[in-house]
């Protein structure tokens, strides 16, 4: 042994370590905040859905960068007082805005344990990719896509959507436009969806460099399905004109009203017209794991990508986002990219390539997989479907309720699990009077904590809208929100 320098520098002590010098203690607080945790489940009925911050809390956020320690325990109840009773609801039965899962307990403690693992997936051999590439293999089956296809966990569909837009664009121009740009030619590329898409593809069509306009936003039915014949209309004339159709993005599950396109048309037509088909199945599209859904998703498994969330049906915590391309070659050719520092071997810690970061945009990634594995493991896919299918039960439940009050007025359809609807009052018959009132009924029940709807824009007329996506949610929850919605329209059309 050789003894260090003399003239080593002073290397303080291990107390510098930022583990605890008591693992009692910390395991004491953390079996508390375990059990804290798992009673908000447990209990979540019994809480408001949401209220409103009080200025004191929100101030209490806007504090000087700590510079010393802090005791743990009083840390948490910070948590406890200012940040766990003011989250966004959507654990509660009550919340029906947007389109929020619910997360579950399992997915809780799978997050937790995949936090304890810290493992980076952006590459490297090791068991925690491993998992991830299950559930690639496991969606891969449930949407029937070949053995080739690839698979990539990210945070949501918008991030999915515009990786398949760059797929899309690298599979049109080839690989040298990652080099070069879309110059001139990609100019030309035009993409189609409908005007019931969610905003975020025609984000993606911005942030892939093609602009938003060069997205068409074909028109669709009363159900917000895509009109196949005017699509087939546009791009003729687009072609007509010297542009360059290059992709159709399809929806399985529109935001506003649940509307499935005919994605077996869509697919018969990008066949034709040799375009890319993509899918938007935010969360419509594991509704293949529902025997009762699958029949109206036909089509699904002819898409060249999906892009789908574990965090609405799927119920995963936070965020669960995914891509799935079926011709794993091109998803590669889109993101790989050569680094000396991330050399690929074929023995050691190194191997195992390709790595999820030839996938994507992200280098360093969290473990996604693990409360996905945990979710789908610990309930089965039949159970999965069976609460997808009761959420569309539940909507149908809403629907009737809405009908047979004559103080209520469906505005759309009832497809899946969403419901649009408003309170009418007599003396309020102008469209901006009613579109105001019920802007107001929707802001009163969320500050009530019964329930929590959003709102939308359905033809000028503006939706009381709620999407059954939590699992937890039960009659008992919609009975509430009718029985708010009548009034809170009461009370204001009154005043
Ligand atoms: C939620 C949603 C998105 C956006 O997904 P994020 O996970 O929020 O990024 C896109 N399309 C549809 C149809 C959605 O419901």
């Amino acid at each position: 042994m050789t003894a260090p320098p003399n003239e080593a520098p002073l290397i303080s002590t291990s107390s510098e370590t930022l583990d605890p010098q008591n693992w009692d203690e910390i395991r004491a607080q953390g079996h508390r905040m375990l059990d804290d945790m798992i009673d908000y489940a447990a209990n979540i009925r019994a809480r408001p859905v949401w209220r409103p911050i009080p200025d004191d809390i929100r101030a209490r956020f806007r504090d000087d960068l700590p510079r010393a320690p802090s005791d743990l325990g009083e840390v948490y109840r910070e948590f406890t007082e200012s940040i766990m009773p003011y989250a966004t609801g959507n654990v509660h039965p009550g919340f029906m805005g947007w389109v929020h899962g619910g997360g579950t307990a399992v997915g809780m403690l799978a997050e937790m344990l995949a936090a304890g693992l810290n493992a980076n997936l952006g590459g490297r051999d090791h068991i925690p990719i491993e998992v991830e590439r299950q559930i690639v293999e496991w969606t891969r089956v449930m949407f029937g896509f070949p053995a080739e296809a690839s698979g990539i966990f990210v945070t949501g569909t918008s991030m999915a959507n515009l990786m398949a837009v760059l797929v899309a664009r690298a599979s049109m121009l080839g690989a040298q436009v990652r080099r070069h740009g879309i110059g001139s030619e990609g100019a030309l590329l035009t993409a189609y969806t409908s005007t019931a898409a969610h905003g975020c593809v025609s984000k993606a069509m911005d942030l892939a460099g093609f602009g938003s306009d060069a997205l068409r936003c074909i028109v669709t039915d009363r159900s917000h399905r895509i009109d196949v014949v005017a699509l087939r209309a546009q791009i003729a004339v687009d072609r007509e004109a010297g542009l360059m159709p290059f992709m159709v993005v399809g929806s399985a599950g529109t935001v506003d009203i649940g509307g499935i396109d005919d994605l077996a048309a869509l697919s018969a037509l990008c066949r034709e017209e040799k375009l890319w088909f993509h899918v938007d199945g935010a969360y419509g599209a594991l509704g293949v794991l529902a025997p009762a859904l699958a029949p109206r998703l036909a089509g699904l498994e002819h898409a060249d990508s999906i892009a789908l969330d574990f965090h609405k049906w799927g119920q995963v915590p936070y965020d669960a986002g995914f891509l799935i391309v079926r011709d794993g070659v091109r998803h590669r050719e889109a993101f790989a990219a050569p680094a000396a520092y991330l050399r690929r071997e074929t023995r050691g810690l190194a191997a195992g390539s390709p790595w999820p970061c030839d996938l994507g945009p992200d280098l360093s990634r969290g473990f996604r997989a693990l409360k996905t594995w945990f979710t789908l493991k610990t309930y089965g896919a039949d159970k999965l479907g069976a609460m997808i299918t009761r959420t569309c039960a539940l909507a149908g439940y809403l629907e009737a309720r809405i009908l047979a009050e004559p103080r209520l007025e469906l505005l759309a359809p009832v497809q899946l699990n969403i419901v649009c609807f408003r309170y009418r009052a007599d003396d309020a018959n102008r469209i901006d009077e009613l579109n105001r009132l019920n802007d107001a009924v929707v802001a009163d029940i969320q500050e009530s904590g019964i329930a929590a709807p959003s709102t939308t824009v359905l033809d000028g007329q503006l939706a009381i809208r709620a999407a059954i996506v939590n699992h937890r949610t039960d009659t008992c929850d919609l009975d509430a929100l009718i029985a708010a919605v009548l009034e809170f329209g009461a009370r204001r059309s009154a005043a």
